[in-house]
Formats: C-alpha cells, sequence, structure tokens
C-alpha cells in the first residue's frame, strides 16, 4: 500500500487507516447494524491482518471505550510498526451511554498522561481534539492547539490536530497544527475547502467516515466501496482514510479497492 510523506513531519503514513471504535464502543454509535464487540483473539487477528496488508495507521480515542487499553495489549511487539493517533476532549460512560467533553488545561494533560498509559507507550504520533462541534470555541477559549505544542516539544506526541466538524474550525485548526481529522465521503462533500486549504498549505487530512459509517455500502447499484475511494482519493489534500472495520473480509476487500482504484 502506498505511504505518504504525512504533512512535512517525516512520519509515512499508509493510505488506508484501521478505526478501532468497533474495538471497544458499542452504545451511542450510528452504524447500519448492531455488532458484537470482537474478542482479544478476533482483534488481534484483525490488527495483524491490517498490517499485513501495509496498513500502519490505527486510530483510537478515550471516547472509543475501552479500545485505547485494549490497544495497550493488543500491540504489545510491534508498537513501532505502528502510527497511534488518538485524541483529547470527548469522554465517554460505558454505562450510560452518554459522552461529555472537557478541554480545558488541566484535562488535557491529565488525558494525554492516561492514553500513554494505556496505549503501554511513550510517545503517541498523532493527537487530535476530538470535538463536541464547537469547534472554533474551543480553539480559541482554550488555546487548545498551543497546549499540543507543548506537549509535542516535551515529546509526548509526535503530530498535533483536531478532528473537526466545521469549515472554518478546520480551517483555523490547521492554520495551528499539523493536521485535521475531518469527514468527506459520497454523501458528504461540504468540508472540501478544509481539503483544499490542506492540499495548498502542506498540512495532514485524516478522513473519518470514508464510507459514512457503512451507510454508503447499503448502496447494491454499484461497487461502494471503490466509487468511495476513486472519490476521496482523487482529492491531493486526502492523506490517509480511517476506516473501521472489524470483518476481515471487509478489511481485505477494502484494500483490494484500493488496489484497483489507484491501478495497481
Ligand atoms: P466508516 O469507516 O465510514 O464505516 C465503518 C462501517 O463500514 C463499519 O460499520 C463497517 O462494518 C462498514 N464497512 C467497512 N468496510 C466495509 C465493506 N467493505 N463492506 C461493507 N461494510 C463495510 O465509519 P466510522 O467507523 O464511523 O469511521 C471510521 C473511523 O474514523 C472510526 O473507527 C474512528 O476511528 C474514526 N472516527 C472519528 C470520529 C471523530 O470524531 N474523530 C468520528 C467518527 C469516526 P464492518 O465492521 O462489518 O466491516
Amino acid at each position: 500500500m502506498i505511504r505518504r510523506n504525512f504533512a512535512g513531519t517525516g512520519l509515512e503514513v499508509s493510505q488506508l487507516g484501521l478505526g478501532t471504535v468497533k474495538l471497544g464502543r458499542d452504545k451511542g454509535v450510528k452504524y447500519p447494524s448492531g455488532f458484537k464487540i470482537p474478542s482479544d483473539q478476533e482483534a488481534l487477528a484483525l490488527i495483524n491482518l491490517a498490517r499485513d496488508l501495509g496498513i500502519n495507521l490505527i486510530d483510537t480515542a478515550p471516547a472509543y471505550g475501552n479500545s485505547e487499553e485494549r490497544l495497550g495489549q493488543l500491540l504489545k511487539g510491534q508498537r513501532h510498526e505502528w502510527l497511534i493517533c488518538s485524541k483529547v476532549g470527548e469522554e465517554f460512560d460505558s454505562e450510560t451511554g452518554e459522552s461529555s467533553f472537557n478541554f480545558t488545561p488541566e484535562h488535557v494533560r491529565y488525558s494525554v498522561e492516561r492514553s500513554l498509559q494505556r496505549l503501554n507507550t511513550d510517545y503517541i504520533d498523532m493527537l487530535l481534539v476530538h470535538s463536541d462541534g464547537n469547534d472554533e470555541e474551543i480553539i480559541r477559549r482554550y488555546g487548545i492547539l498551543q497546549q499540543l505544542q507543548e506537549l509535542k516539544a516535551e515529546g509526548k506526541i509526535r503530530v498535533t490536530g483536531m478532528s473537526t466538524k466545521t469549515v472554518a474550525g478546520g480551517l483555523l485548526a490547521l492554520s495551528q497544527s499539523d493536521c485535521a481529522m475531518v469527514t468527506y465521503n459520497l454523501a458528504h462533500r461540504e468540508e472540501e475547502p478544509v481539503l483544499d486549504y490542506a492540499a495548498a498549505e502542506g498540512k495532514g487530512i485524516l478522513l473519518k467516515k470514508a464510507l459514512a459509517s457503512g451507510h454508503l455500502c447499503l448502496d447494491q447499484e454499484r461497487d461502494p466501496v471503490a466509487a468511495s475511494f476513486e472519490f476521496i482519493f482523487a482529492h491531493p489534500g486526502v492523506s490517509s482514510a480511517i476506516v473501521g472495520t472489524i470483518n476481515p473480509e471487509h478489511l481485505k476487500a477494502n484494500v483490494k479497492a484500493l488496489e484497483q482504484v489507484s491501478g495497481r
């Protein structure tokens, strides 16, 4: 799989990443159908398969239930083969299924230290602010992207950024950090100006929901994954698309679709 220099950071990131919401959380999610959280054995087989297919980016967050803790165990012995992306700001209560948000400097430091511990590592490759939708307010009110720069200078994280939900927020985040994670797919093109800016300024873009959380896969008319990848990778701003799957057959099919689209 093609790897790209990520926003001039020196990190080489695979075109597809593996999303891990479904490794840790089955409440408060918007997938087309229910699912069973994979066992450790199943999750490890999935991670090994992804690695063998050339994927080196894995995406997690404190808000994904126990995803971070599980990765801390599952990646033992192969930590350095992965770029780990985690986040800060959203907390999830597995009992109630409710999210809450905290972007204060105290919480940011606490959360990053906790992620390091849970992930069983002494650095996190990419650390993003997990927005609640009020992107600009979070950046301006808390100076949170400056704080991530400080954590970067301390060596705790290697790349800073924000998972945003608005165009204005995505643009502001990119002006103060290395990358943004945005939603971009066949059914949601509104945030394209953020991708345009990233391409022009040499910033990184990670895509979330490239398959609209699986809703695009319900399309029987054409190959929805190939059509999706053709669309998203046509944009020069896209560094990597993080696809969430717990099905090894889907993972293989996705990599194959990417190869077809890339003409390899
Ligand atoms: P997605 O990647 O667009 O779609 C994932 C869904 O598509 C899963 O239900 C998966 O089901 C299904 N799928 C994948 N490949 C398929 C295939 N070949 N055929 C049929 N179905 C397929 O959406 P997402 O999981 O919401 O987002 C991806 C990742 O982005 C997440 O895991 C997370 O890491 C990140 N994310 C971040 C944020 C944020 O705010 N920062 C928000 C949402 C997501 P199977 O498991 O059955 O394959």
